[in-house]
């Protein structure tokens, strides 16, 4: 049987991991809210949701995939990708400030094209499925068009996206900004055209503080006030220098943080990325609002931004994710970005087990997104957004997998070694969008 033959209802089993709550920091066998259960059978009814879970085969009413000694995992959330920057990962020799400008702005000019912005949605989904995610919070370009072909792409597909219009009023080449009373008009036809349609939101999406003026964050602050669904994205506090320029700009301000939160835009459905750089009343201000920080260890560590003190985050109560940052990170992959968040907290003396990695770009992303009712778990109504995976893709980790004692070690292991290249398929609501094309079992 292959499991391009599915038709639903179906029923695949494979060792299901997932998370009823939140681990903590235990990597522990046994860690609360760890759900491990090898050689299960999860069913996805006809609507594409998640009808249970459960250990014995079902019967001939559901079409079975027998994907055993493979992993299954919920489809992973990316909250904070940028969908113009394909063309610029991985480019050479600069922090974040020379960077937008020598790489980015340029690449995302490209994006005044309609033909671009089509063609470039597509294969930025499609990329984001043969890396196992299937929910995501996106940058476009200022271009409305770029945030419409995105939408559009993800209506197809099928997936939960979350966009808007990036805004830039200022301190960007003139074709990338956008007046005021433009943009706003913009944004208000792509929420009435795209907000709470099918699996799609909108986000207000400030680029960051020194590109817009003041008159630009209220009219964002606006926005959010009118419609009171929508989610914000921004970034926060990446890299030193940044922060001084934001200082200068923003005289009044107390904090880089502060800048946002005067015109209304930090609230619980505000998803601020990086956020290294951030002070304990900046900590305390997002806790209360719980507003979560997107923490994107591989564009830190490339970028040379610095390193997220996640813990003290944590223990001041505000909700942490995790993000590609792609271009500034140097992979779509949620699990090279697992692995990369590793490293980060060693260098802070902080270890991160797999448990709480696997928790965070899952169940704990859809909760910090208020989204936990459709994605993140193998919990019974959510959508079947699934990722298949194989243990270990060549000699090193197979060695490596046969050698584990404990489910600590064996998924810790995985986290580490494994990439795009162990996904065998993603499903987006029970429907199967990707395989990779190299697989011929099951
Ligand atoms: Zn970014």
């Amino acid at each position: 049987m292959t499991l391009a033959a599915a038709v639903r209802p179906f029923a695949l089993r494979a060792d299901l991991l997932d998370f009823a709550a939140d681990p903590g920091w235990s990597a522990a066998d046994d860690a609360p809210g760890l759900r491990l259960r090898p050689g299960h059978w999860l069913l996805v009814d006809a609507r594409g949701r998640i009808a249970g879970v459960q250990a014995d085969a079902p019967d001939a009413s559901w079409q079975r995939i027998d994907c055993s000694g493979l992993l299954l995992t919920p489809g992973f959330v990316d909250t904070h990708v940028h969908l113009p920057q394909l063309e610029v990962i991985a480019s050479y020799g600069t922090e974040l400030l020379d960077w937008l400008n020598t790489y980015t702005f340029p690449a995302e000019r490209r994006w005044a094209d309609p033909a671009v912005c089509a063609a470039g949605a597509a294969t930025f989904l499609d990329a984001l499925l043969a890396h196992g995610t299937t929910s995501a919070v996106v940058f476009p370009t200022v271009h409305a068009g770029s945030a419409d072909a995105l939408f559009a792409a993800a209506q197809q597909r099928g997936m939960r996206v979350i966009a808007g219009q990036c805004l830039m009023d200022r301190h960007a080449p003139p074709d990338l900004t956008v007046a005021v009373d433009a943009s706003e008009r913009d944004s208000e036809a792509l929420v009435a055209r795209w907000h709470g349609r099918d699996r799609l939101a909108y986000a207000v999406t400030v680029r960051f503080a020194p590109t817009s003026t003041d008159a630009q964050l209220a009219m964002a602050g606006r926005l959010l006030a009118r419609h009171p669904g929508l989610y914000m994205q921004t970034h926060v506090a990446e890299n030193r220098a940044e922060l001084d320029w934001v200082a200068k700009l923003f005289p009044d301000a107390r904090s880089y943080l502060d800048v946002y939160a005067r015109h209304g835009l930090v609230g619980a459905r505000s998803v601020l990325a990086h956020g290294i750089w951030l002070d304990a009343a900046d900590h305390a201000l997002l806790a209360r609002e719980q507003a979560q920080v997107a923490h994107s260890p591989s564009s830190n560590l490339f970028l040379g931004s610095g390193l997220m003190p996640w813990r003290a985050l944590e223990d001041a109560g505000v909700p942490v994710t995790l993000a590609s940052d792609v271009g500034g990170g140097t992979s779509l992959s949620m699990l090279r970005t697992m692995a990369d968040a590793y490293k980060v907290q060693a260098m802070l003396h902080q270890r991160l087990p797999a448990w709480k990695a696997l928790h965070t770009v899952t169940r704990g992303a859809a909760q910090a997104l208020g989204l936990a009712h459709e994605i993140g778990s193998f919990d019974t109504g959510c959508l079947a957004d699934l990722a298949l995976w194989r243990w270990a893709a060549g000699p090193v980790a197979t060695v490596r997998d046969a050698a584990a004692r404990s489910l600590h070690e064996r998924v810790f292991a995985w986290m580490t070694l494994a990439d795009e290249r162990n996904l065998v398929a993603t499903w987006v609501a029970g429907t199967e969008r990707h395989r990779t094309p190299t697989e011929t079992a099951a």
